[in-house]
């Protein structure tokens, strides 16, 4: 079969050419100014996503990874201390509390593919010291269980933001109900740069000092050396990049939200699918679908047949959950994630595909299945 479309799953170039006199605009404003670390731009950005999210306190870093990592050295993790995170999330979550000398203890995902918060009330043990949500898909977990759980057992709450900026649980954004928060501005992230980026966000001022010496070499913010420190900073020119692109955030997430609508009103009935919740389908939640990542029968079948109708799908972490990374240590067995994986796809959802693509995608979806 030739394809009579092309829909790839993501882009890259894209990122840049779509918005490429603007970018270049940027780069020789920043360039001719010589602003190229911790400069005004990256001053801005930052009470930008304070603004934008409603933290008191943001820290530019060079990635999300960083950010939790930095996060969870400032709560001061110590080696031998839990933190339990859902086995459906990137192994950067478990990879930055073991990087701190903790042990992560992943569990099963809930109803809507994020963490269950029974799952994660039953995990919680002599040893726990910690729990990291990660807000997946751009979706916030139902974060009141969660936060009774943390406030029962008296447990810090790292929220993994990395795909979340914007969404918002009963009104509050994702990354504001725990200490701190990390977001990534990784290139195919809902808010994305030309590299890597990432931002902390905490309402603890004492957290905030620690974390913000530990990325600038000890440094505070006046630039008196305080403790050690290291080098983990968002490049200005990122920033002013970031500043650029938050302007017209709002509209990014509307176009989203309306491709996830259009894909539930196209194969809302279609038996064989499962798919992530639709937008309007809980007043409690706000996602930003930074994925669309739905169950499917038959599962890579489907995925060779759109691939060989030139629609690019990505099944999430290359198919794996964290607890099945077995040489990194990993020793449970988590059915209902097992099964998940078995099971997941993410459909094409960006700001690079129109009204036709998702059609075309969803039609490719329902010949496989019903023809
Ligand atoms: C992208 C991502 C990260 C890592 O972000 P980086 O900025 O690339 O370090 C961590 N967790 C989740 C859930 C992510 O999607």
């Amino acid at each position: 079969m030739s394809a009579t479309r092309s829909v790839p799953f993501f882009d890259y170039p894209r990122v840049y050419t779509d918005e490429r006199e603007a970018l270049l605009s940027i780069i020789d404003d920043v360039g001719r100014r010589g602003a190229f670390i911790m400069q005004r731009d990256l001053e801005e950005f930052e009470q930008a996503l304070c603004g934008y999210t409603g933290a008191q306190h943001a820290v530019g870093v060079a990635n999300a990874t960083d950010g939790l990592e930095l996060a969870w050295m400032s709560l001061d993790l110590r080696p031998g201390e839990e933190v339990i995170i859902s086995s459906h999330t990137m192994l950067a979550t478990a990879s930055a509390i073991v990087t701190v000398g903790g042990t992560p203890v992943p569990v099963e995902l809930g109803e809507d593919n994020l963490i269950d918060p029974e799952a994660l009330a039953a995990a919680v043990g002599p040893r726990t010291v910690g729990i990291m949500p990660t807000q997946l898909n751009g979706r916030t977990c139902d974060m009141d269980p969660i936060m009774d759980t943390a406030h029962k057992h008296g447990l810090f709450v790292v929220e993994d933001a990395a795909q979340a900026l914007g969404s918002r649980f009963k009104g509050q954004h994702a990354g504001t109900f725990g200490h701190a928060a990390a977001f990534s501005f990784f290139p195919a992230k809902v808010l994305g740069c030309l590299g890597d980026g990432g931002g902390v966000v905490t309402d603890d001022a004492q957290l905030f000092d620690r974390i913000y010496q530990l990325h600038d070499h000890g440094r505070d913010t006046s630039g008196e050396t305080r403790s050690w420190g290291r080098n983990s900073r968002l490049d200005n020119l990122q920033a002013a990049i970031l500043n650029y692109r938050l302007e017209s955030y709002a509209d990014v997430i509307e176009r989203r939200r309306t491709i996830a609508g259009r894909y539930q009103e196209l194969l809302g009935d279609v038996e064989q699918l499962r798919l992530p919740p639709a937008p309007d389908a809980n007043p409690d939640h706000f996602d930003v679908y930074q994925n669309y990542e739905l169950e499917a029968d038959r599962r890579d079948e489907l995925k060779e047949h759109l691939a060989a109708s030139g629609i690019g799908t990505l099944i999430q972490w290359g198919g794996k959950a964290v607890h099945q990374w077995e040489r990194l240590g990993f020793n449970v067995r988590l059915p209902k994630t097992e099964r998940f994986f078995e099971r997941c796809l993410m459909l094409p959802i960006n700001m690079f595909i129109s009204d036709e693509d998702v059609e075309y995608v969803a039609s490719t979806i329902r010949s496989f299945y019903l023809s």
